[in-house]
């Protein structure tokens, strides 16, 4: 890994950096903050996040445009000026001491355009799942002219050890054309030498396939994906987890198929919410694509314009499966 042996370690180090925050917010909630509906959490944490990350790359590259989810601008005197107290604490807690002003500009570090050479952040995926305890992840990746270059995948609730809830969170991290690895998103070292490596599953056939989508509806369509699993004879029930942790899923074979179905005519899938997963899979022997089979355009800005919904699969089985959603009249 040569090429993107800095990129790799900051990436990596700022994702786990990011993750000591999201997990000690994510600790925080509690009943009552759920029956309320309150996403005061998700906002913080989200913050913070973006801001630990745009940080350490500003400082490790400060000529990269950094295409973060948020800005500032709301924590500048919008309905969220309220929170940054909360987040200066935070921050203060995993020892970063700063101010009100330097999270902003952080914050809108992450305000960049994509460039011939770029970062996309989401810092925290799926902010459903991290209300309701579950899945989410920070998703970091390096586009270099319109590749998936290098990408660090922070999963603190998927455990390391799949089905296994006492062990710690995941961090997948790929190089392009260097395959993927998986470590514990907790620790300090960045010890890549105890990585391993992950590759997807080999079904080749809709027996032995797991599909896996989105919690909510409103992301994927539950009902178009029962129709087409059922139409092609798949068994095994769908996971559902939130975040780009499906990619994670697949990329390590616990499942084999995640499909994305377009629910809305005017929805257009955002790179920061595809990219860090999408090359973990690629590397781990996967194919990610639109759902007429289109490889995803890194190039066209903050969403994915020249795409419709996403299908990734194991790679044996991507053909087919893209045949079946075509089939079901999804374009
Ligand atoms: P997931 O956790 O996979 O359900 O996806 C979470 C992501 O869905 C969020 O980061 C949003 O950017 C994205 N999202 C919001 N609305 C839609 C929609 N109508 N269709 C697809 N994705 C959406
Ligand atoms: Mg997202």
């Amino acid at each position: 890994m040569d090429g993107y042996q800095k990129e790799l370690a900051t990436a990596i180090s700022a994702v786990r950096t990011a993750a000591l925050v999201t997990q000690a917010v994510q600790k925080q909630i509690t009943d009552d903050v759920l029956e309320k509906k309150d996403r005061s959490p998700v906002t913080i944490a989200d913050y913070a996040s973006q801001a630990l990350i745009c940080r350490a790359l500003k400082e490790a590259f400060p000529d990269d445009p950094i295409v973060g989810e948020e800005d500032a601008a709301e924590l500048r005197g919008g309905e969220n000026a309220g929170f940054v107290d909360r987040i200066l604490e935070e921050l203060a807690a995993i020892n970063v001491p700063t101010t009100a002003e330097e999270v902003c500009s952080w914050i809108d570090h992450g305000n960049g355009s994509v460039n011939s050479r770029f970062w996309t952040l989401d810092p925290i995926d799926g902010t459903k799942g991290f209300l309701r305890g579950q899945q989410y992840a920070i998703s970091l990746a390096l586009i270099v002219d319109g590749e998936l270059t290098v990408a660090a995948l922070g999963c603190p609730n998927l455990p390391l050890v799949a089905a296994d809830e006492s062990s710690p969170g995941s961090l997948f991290f790929a190089v392009r054309g260097e395959g993927a690895f998986v470590f514990s998103i907790e620790g300090d070292a960045i010890a890549l030498q105890e990585a391993t490596r992950v590759r997807t599953g080999a079904a080749t056939d809709w027996a032995g396939a797991r599909l896996c989508e989105s919690v909510e509806s409103g992301h994927s369509s539950h009902s178009r994906s029962a129709q087409i699993t059922e139409s092609l004879g798949i068994t095994k029930a769908p996971v559902r987890l939130d975040s780009q942790a499906k990619y994670a899923v697949v990329a390590r074979g616990e499942a084999d198929i995640y499909l994305r179905l377009p629910t809305r005519s005017d929805y257009q899938e955002k790179i920061w919410d595809h990219a860090g997963g999408a090359l973990v899979v690629q590397e781990a022997g996967g194919t990610v694509s639109d759902v007429n089979g289109k490889p995803l355009d890194f190039t066209r800005g903050h969403e994915l314009t020249s795409n419709r919904g996403v299908v990734v699969s194991n790679g044996p089985l991507h053909d087919a499966i893209v045949n079946a959603v075509q089939a079901a009249g999804i374009s």
